[in-house]
């Protein structure tokens, strides 16, 4: 009997033995592709001996010394490392143990310089519907996706949420993809407005968004105006790249695409690889420099901040990233992976999108081509397209988005950044297998 209390207690999941590059190892011996990564965690495979060796040189010499006390030499070169890489005036960085953690620090640190620059008045949030930010309590009330919220409504900060930039459902017929990144873009305004700009203290967007929507790209100049929007009234632009950071999208950090720099960024996931777990929240020195100037310290802080093992994990992850080449990689596979999907699925009746940036894809399924009519989501077709491809050994990550009452059906991929060619054929035959199985139940 098991212990463990599982996320869901009427399923009972193989135990993971073992993993090596693109593949995980049940107990039985069963092989799964791993098309997502887990949740686009493991972008450099599994059983990566140089990150191994890292993490346990460290673990040798020095697992674990608290912040309030020491700083280590993996977290300076981490932040260092992070740093020399980051856009914009991003200047320091805080490590902590994953995205939630992040993007809590994230929305503490922005309230905290606000007070400290002598305007408390701002303490409100906007972030966007269709939007995954963590699931504790700050970052879920970031959060749109209402069924990750529903239930915990009496707990959760009151956040405006306004509608993402999502050009399959929100594009209006004949507007062009520019124009409408600047409609969609405009709404933060009205929602600025309507609340009153002297009580906002950030905006908070994924610049890929991941887990509630499939690799949802924006349109050209989107952020770039959400960023003229920020500036005009004073708020930060908060990026959570916990999901499309780190070389994910084909850039070290995704928003470099969108030639934007935000005030705040997240990153996990990838960080870590999945080797250990780690994140981190990175700020300018503008947000920096009023804590340093005011009270010169943020109220803030977790047992496990820049833990060392964690941190060298993170640093041989990060220099594995960039000395392998593999962001180029991620470009290129990236496009191999996208041909493929529309090869297969371009005439498909029920998949209504392909979409995504690098190595982090979606398609989106839907009951009707023609009318985008998503399906009944009885149906839970995404869920069985994740049980049909787990049966065939392939391991792709699901989701069910809402927007405005319409539910979606999504799949997301996000396959270690090794992935070759003919595994690349492997995932799609087998995702095609599992669509239709799961279509025809
Ligand atoms: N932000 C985004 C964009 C995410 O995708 C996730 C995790 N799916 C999180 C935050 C939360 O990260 P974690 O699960 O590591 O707390």
């Amino acid at each position: 009997m098991s212990h463990i209390f599982p996320r869901h207690t009427k399923q009972v999941f193989p135990t993971a033995v073992r993993g090596e590059g693109c593949y995980l190892y049940d107990s039985q011996g069963k092989q799964y592709l791993d098309a997502s990564g887990g949740a686009a965690v493991s972008c450099l495979g599994h059983g990566d001996v140089e990150i191994i060796e890292a993490v346990k040189a460290q673990l040798d010499s020095l697992a674990y010394a608290h912040t309030g006390f020491f700083t280590s030499e993996p977290a300076e070169r981490l932040a260092s490392l992070l740093i020399d890489h980051a856009p914009g005036d991003i200047d320091r960085v805080y490590l902590v143990s994953g995205g939630s953690e992040a993007m809590e620090a994230a929305l503490k640190l922005a309230r905290q310089y606000f007070v400290e620059k002598g305007e408390p008045k701002r303490g409100r949030v906007i972030a966007r519907k269709q939007s995954y930010h963590g699931n504790t309590m700050g970052a879920l009330s970031a959060g749109g996706n209402a069924w990750r919220r529903e239930q915990f409504g009496p707990l959760l900060i009151d956040m405006s949420h306004i509608d993402p930039c999502y050009e399959y459902r929100l594009k209006h017929d004949g507007e062009s993809l520019e124009d409408y990144g600047i409609r969609a873009a405009n709404l933060l305004e009205e929602e600025l407005l309507r609340v009153g700009p002297e009580t906002v203290m950030a905006f908070a967007a994924e610049p890929v968004v991941g887990a509630t929507a499939g690799a949802l790209t924006a349109a050209p100049g989107y952020f770039k105006r959400i960023r003229e929007i920020c500036d005009k009234y004073g708020i930060l632009l908060i990026l959570d790249e916990v999901m499309c950071g780190m070389g994910r999208t084909g850039s070290l950090f995704a928003c470099e695409q969108e030639g934007v720099s935000p005030d705040i960024v997240c990153v996990a996931k990838g960080l870590g690889a999945g080797y250990q777990p780690i994140g981190a929240m990175l700020c300018s020195k503008q947000i920096y420099g009023a804590i340093e100037a005011g009270s010169g310290f943020f109220q803030h802080g977790h047992t496990y901040l820049g833990h060392p093992t964690a941190a060298a994990a993170g640093v041989a992850v990060v220099n594995a990233i960039l000395e392998r080449n593999l962001i180029p990689r991620v470009q290129e596979q990236g496009e191999k992976l996208m041909t493929a999907l529309a090869d297969e699925f371009n005439q498909h009746p029920h998949i209504g999108d392909i979409r995504g940036r690098g190595l982090f894809q979606g398609i989106e399924l839907v009951s009707d081509r023609d009318t985008k009519a998503p399906f009944d989501p009885s149906r839970k077709i995404a869920a069985r397209t994740k049980s049909a491809a787990f049966d065939a050994g392939l391991i792709c990550y699901p989701m069910s988005g809402t927007i405005d009452g319409r539910l979606g059906d999504h799949i997301l991929l996000a396959p270690p950044f090794i992935i070759e060619d003919s595994q690349i054929d492997e995932l799609v035959q087998k995702l095609s297998v599992a669509i239709d199985t799961a279509l025809a139940t």
